[in-house]
């Protein structure tokens, strides 16, 4: 049985300078010139804090500059322009050699797991341990709790051949945070995993997060990680953060149609054909479509019974969401009422009472 791990030592080491965000961009562009074809922009004036104890999303599709900008965070790309700061440190201008601190601050898991197949479960944790030039006594004394931790303690003399895909990211991740560091970088960490493994990869994290503290910056094109185990999310495209904030807000509240589409999976609302379509004004005897979302503990409010008081039985849900945001629970609804004027009014002032962000998006006959 090994001892457990000492928590104690993750926390402390990210207990300094708690005001400072573990990561800032600010206005970071990075151009690769390109020697016949033109100039490629890969980032543009990108600004985000990844607040200490956050689990940070990235998302956008192929080619809006994802591995780009987690190369510049450990130092594998300079920025063309602006500023890196990683854990206090501006990074964007260090030699090689002085960036060798800051890399041990972060600890990295890639979509391919990235293990080396000659080496044990337990030997592949090891390495970085080794190349910091620890006592075998201090590996042994790490490497057994990280184990327990990802749940792999059977599997330590075990190869990378013999696991699953979800195992093998375990070991990728009691790898990285074998260093004790104050975050984690996961790059595209699930897009090899099934739907199930994934969940379980991403319960994991949840409990890195959680329970030692480390922040996490995920970089994802899949919508599920971002919903699953996020805080806050940025969305990038074609270089540029078109939006960013809260994962409840850009999920229930997206205000750029990039990150509408991404999120339409889990929070759209779409009305049913036999309703539709939607006009921009009332018709006479017509009703008002009112988008209405709810979220923690306005959830349990019975926000239909405040509408129902507003002296109009005809009131009906034509689409709803419920489910889950990082642990929150979440309703979206559009919901059909009669659109004369005296009617709407006392209607969208109960549902504003009871919800966030009730409006009228249009109009059926
Ligand atoms: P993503 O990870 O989101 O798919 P990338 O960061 O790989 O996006 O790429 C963003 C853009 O930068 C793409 O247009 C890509 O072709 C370009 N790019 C990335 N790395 C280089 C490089 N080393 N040289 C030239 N262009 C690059």
């Amino acid at each position: 049985m090994n001892a457990p791990l000492k928590v104690s030592e993750f926390r402390d080491a990210i207990a300094v300078q708690p005001a400072e965000p573990i990561i800032r961009f600010e206005t970071v562009s990075k151009v690769f010139s390109g020697k016949q074809a033109n100039d490629v922009r890969a980032l543009d004036t990108v600004t985000f804090n990844v607040a200490r104890g956050d689990v940070f999303g990235i998302i956008g599709r192929s080619g809006a500059g994802k591995s780009t900008l987690i190369r510049l965070v450990n130092g594998l790309e300079k920025p063309t322009s602006g500023r890196i700061v990683v854990d206090g440190t501006d990074i964007s201008g260090l030699a090689e050699r002085e960036l060798v601190g800051i890399r041990r601050k972060i600890g990295m898991i890639f979509q391919h797991f990235n293990l080396l197949a000659m080496r044990t479960v337990f030997d592949n944790v090891a390495l970085p341990l080794e190349i910091a030039g620890r006592s075998r006594a201090e590996i042994e004394q790490r490497v057994g709790p990280l184990l327990d931790l990802v749940g792999l303690a059977d599997k330590r003399d075990r190869y990378p051949a013999e696991l699953s895909g979800g195992q093998e990211q375990r070991v990728g991740i009691a790898r990285a945070l074998a260093t004790q560091p104050k975050v984690l970088l996961c790059d595209e960490a699930t897009s090899a995993l099934d739907p199930e493994t994934t969940a379980s990869i991403l319960t994991l994290l949840g409990d890195v997060n959680k329970t030692l503290g480390v922040s996490i910056i995920l970089i994802t094109h899949e919508i599920p990680v971002i919903q699953e185990v996020c805080s806050h999310v940025a969305v990038l495209e074609s270089g540029r953060i078109v939006e960013q904030g809260p994962v409840l807000d850009a999920f229930l509240q997206p205000q750029h149609p990039t990150t509408e589409s991404f999120t339409s999976s889990v929070t759209g609302l779409e009305l049913p054909p036999n309703i539709g379509p939607l006009k921009t004004a009332p018709t006479p005897g017509g009703r008002a479509i009112l988008r209405a979302v709810v979220s923690g503990e306005n959830t349990a409010t019975p926000f239909l019974s405040g509408l129902a008081g507003t002296g109009n039985g005809d009131i009906d849900i034509v689409a709803g969401r419920v489910g889950t945001l990082a642990g929150t629970p979440f309703g979206a609804f559009l919901v059909a009422i009669p659109a004369e004027q005296t009617t709407l009014g006392p209607a969208l002032s109960a549902l504003a009472s009871a919800t966030q962000n009730a409006k009228v998006i249009g109009y059926v006959d």
